[in-house]
């Protein structure tokens, strides 16, 4: 039962930026609208300008302030500064009882260093999970090391990232195991497959093909790894007629230029632009192997039974490694073409894969973080009724 809140302390303003965010908070923002004396602010940062609009419609809820920091070609540090500089007005206009951030953006970043120097309490979704590398996955690594020292509340996904938590010196009673809301967002959007005119006509293209679903955007591969994974895709579906490589490419200037120097014009190579997410899950259903660097999809490959190459030197998931749905395959410069070059173990793995519990959270992490939530309210509702 959540209390009723004085006018005002119910108030909590989510800080998002990109499309990861937004799959991950959509099921948590839905809890929260149905419990009684919270009100919740949206505010994007617009981080991923280009991206979001098509994941919008995941909130079920308007968002509240737009803040566009983003500009093509500015350095991360650029965009940390115009981000504060756009929040800092908002917290003082929305005076937000909590701030709530998710996972490891510099966006979330922004949000809780903002809400800090506000005096405003921050909770973190997705809390303790780290690689144990600064610059790997280069920001976000350090990104979430310092969301980790400037929030209140930790949301963390596993017990694993709970005690990483603990290690670091965070107070138990501030770190909760509630679960990856991305497990719930991802069920509720596979309730309804995709009408996706795009994913049709591409899954009509692959029928008969052995898919291979590439997304690769980190800024630690930028350069020779990047070209050197994109070559070795190149290379296995050009000696492997029975296999396609589907590549839904990310709009970062780098990355797109890459892709199309190294993948343009290749037989049974499609490259197309980012699909929605229930499109996207479409077509890692149709999947015959994932290979992905991103954080996300090592998350969602348990649900879906899909087996997922990791392309990163380090992941901060180990979870999906141990239950065998993932391998790493970027941890030195040939490990990709290695695995995939025994073609008899990659196809014995890839038959041994199916739908596992999710060791990242289930259906009922988005209400468990939404309790949180309140219960860390109604808690500073207590405290505040104290002071004379
Ligand atoms: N995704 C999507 N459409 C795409 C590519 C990815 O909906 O075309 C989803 C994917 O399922 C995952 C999230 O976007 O939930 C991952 O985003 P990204 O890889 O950009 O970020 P990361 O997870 O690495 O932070």
């Amino acid at each position: 039962m959540t209390k009723a809140f004085p006018a005002g302390s119910g108030r909590l303003m989510f800080v998002v930026g990109t499309r990861p965010e937004l799959i991950k908070v959509a099921p948590v923002v839905r809890h929260l609208k149905g419990l009684e004396g919270i009100r919740v602010t949206i505010v994007s940062t617009t981080q991923q300008a280009d991206l979001m609009p098509a994941f919008h419609g995941l909130l079920d809820a308007e968002i509240d302030y737009q803040l566009g920091a983003m500009s093509a070609g500015q350095s991360i540090n650029a965009l940390l500064s115009r981000t504060l500089a756009a929040l800092d007005p908002v917290i003082a206009e929305v005076s937000p009882a909590l701030i709530v951030v998710q996972g490891d953006t510099t966006s979330a970043l922004a949000g809780a260093l903002a809400g800090q120097m506000r005096a405003v309490p921050v909770a973190h979704i997705e809390a303790g999970l780290r690689t144990g590398d600064p610059n790997s996955p280069f920001p976000e690594e350090m990104n979430r090391r310092l969301i980790s020292q400037l929030a209140s509340l930790h949301c963390a996904p596993t017990a694993q990232n709970r005690a990483t938590l603990l290690a670091e010196g965070i107070a138990a009673e501030r770190v909760l195991v509630t679960g990856n809301p991305v497990v719930a967002s991802l069920h509720g959007v596979l309730e309804e497959p995709s009408a996706c005119p795009k994913l049709k006509g591409l899954l009509k293209a692959l029928e008969g093909l052995k898919p291979i679903v590439l997304t690769t955007h980190r800024r630690e591969s930028f350069g020779a790894t990047l070209d050197r994974n994109l070559q070795t895709l190149r290379g296995f579906v050009a000696d492997n007629p029975d296999t396609a490589l589907v590549v839904p490419v990310h709009p970062n200037p780098t990355v797109k230029a890459a892709i199309e120097r190294v993948l343009s014009e290749c037989e049974r190579v499609f490259l197309i632009e980012p699909l929605d997410y229930a499109a996207f899950l479409g077509l890692l259903q149709a999947a015959w192997l994932i290979v992905s660097d991103s954080g996300g999809v090592q998350e969602e490959v348990a649900s879906l039974g899909k087996p997922l190459l990791v392309l990163r030197g380090k992941t901060e998931r180990p979870e999906a490694i141990e239950i065998g749905v993932a391998k790493m395959a970027g941890e030195w410069p040939g490990q990709l073409k290695e695995l995939l070059d025994d073609r008899d173990a990659l196809s014995r793995w890839i038959d041994s894969v199916e739908v596992v519990a999710n060791p990242f959270g289930d259906l009922e992490s988005p209400a468990r973080i939404a309790a949180a939530f309140a219960d860390f309210l109604s808690k500073q509702v207590d405290r505040a009724s104290l002071v004379p």
